[in-house]
């Protein structure tokens, strides 16, 4: 364990601010002047470091390379409306961080070092957090091993970053999904609970598959007999019907969103009937073609929600009730983002 961390800081000569255009921010391509390194040597972590965010030398024998080695977190900063920084549960992005070290074999990244690291970073790079209304800064912790060798085996080195990315007011338009009956994203007994590398890698293809037939994302089900629902693209999925909020209930094929937990707990606060449990692809299929379906859709922390306005299943496709007619998933938008910006009590104790 380490009590506290020097963390020593290598500034940029110049800054790229001045040339970034934040009317225009797409997801992903512009990053912060600053980015923060640690490395796990000989069993401890060490040589934390803010540096000019850029290329960096690996070794090409590194299994993370090889055999998708690698972890990482997302999660968002606000700027309050005094100008504060605002972090959403970074604290529960740690505990996920470390779950997902476990199962891949990686050490812990302890807590002074995540939160300082965190803390520095955004102190450094301020100035990159956006104020516009709707948008905010992406930050994305990893781990990955650095080992120099190529065989398989638990690594011994490893590096931990955080680089962050401002992002535009990013609102998801209404989705088509369709429910995956063959590919399968995560099995019981898998990493599907871990945030690890390949479970990204190997989605893209059947994800593809489904672009090409108008679809934007796959509704994932069991890897057994495809009969239950879990996720949707990487979000966790959510239905309302008889005035309940449905979701799949955890499983070590499911990742535990962060934004899934907030608003569970949410529509609890509001006296809301909410069920965590087993939901099969036949009940929402009865739902969708009795038209009881009030309301579907994705949750994680990129849109908060995504709406889902239709649902193909074996070649048949049903639309949902208009989104503009929907009220849960506005609702949850509205007081979350609202609680996220520090423009509503932090009743939950949410905000750092
Ligand atoms: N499921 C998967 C597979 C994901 O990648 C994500 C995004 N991290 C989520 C769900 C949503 O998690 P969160 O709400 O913590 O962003």
């Amino acid at each position: 364990m380490v009590d506290t961390i020097k963390i020593t800081l290598e500034g940029v000569t110049e800054s790229r601010l001045p040339q970034t255009d934040f009317n225009n921010l797409p997801f992903g391509k512009v990053y912060t002047d600053h980015m923060f390194m640690a490395d796990y040597r000989d069993g401890q972590w060490k040589n934390f470091r803010i540096v000019p965010y850029g290329h960096m030398l690996v070794s090409p024998a590194t299994p993370a390379i090889h055999y998708g080695q690698s972890i990482f977190e997302g999660m968002k900063a606000y700027l309050g409306t005094n100008g504060e920084v605002l972090i959403f549960r970074p604290h529960d992005n740690l505990q996920r961080l470390n779950l997902s070290a476990d199962r891949m074999c990686m050490p812990p990244v302890p807590e002074e070092i995540f939160m300082e690291g965190l803390r520095e970073l955004l102190h450094v790079d301020k100035a990159w957090i956006p104020s516009a209304p709707g948008s905010s800064l992406y930050i994305r912790p990893f781990v990955f091993s650095a080992d120099e060798y190529i065989g398989i085996r638990p690594s011994q080195d490893f590096t931990f970053m955080i680089i962050m990315s401002p992002v535009g007011a990013y609102y998801s338009n209404p989705v088509k999904v369709k429910i995956e009956t063959h590919y399968t994203r995560a099995v019981a007994g898998g990493t599907g609970y871990a945030k690890a590398g390949g479970n990204y890698g190997g989605a893209i293809y059947p994800t593809k598959l489904a672009a090409q037939e108008g679809f934007h994302q796959l509704i994932w089900t069991d890897g057994v007999k495809h009969e239950y629902i879990e996720e949707s693209g990487t979000m966790n999925v959510m239905f309302v019907f008889n005035d309940t909020l449905v979701t799949p209930a955890l499983s070590d094929s499911i990742l535990a969103g962060i934004t899934r937990d907030s608003i569970v707990k949410l529509a609890q606060s509001w006296g809301m009937k909410v069920e965590e449990r087993k939901v099969s692809v036949k009940e929402i299929v009865a739902h969708l073609t009795q038209g009881t379906l009030q309301e579907a859709f994705g949750v994680g922390t990129a849109a908060t929600i995504a709406n889902i306005e239709a649902i193909g299943y074996e070649g048949n496709l049903y639309t949902l009730p208009p989104v503009e007619q929907r009220v849960i998933a506005h609702k949850i938008y509205q007081e979350l983002d609202a609680i996220k910006r520090g423009t509503q009590p932090d009743r939950f104790g949410w905000i750092m």
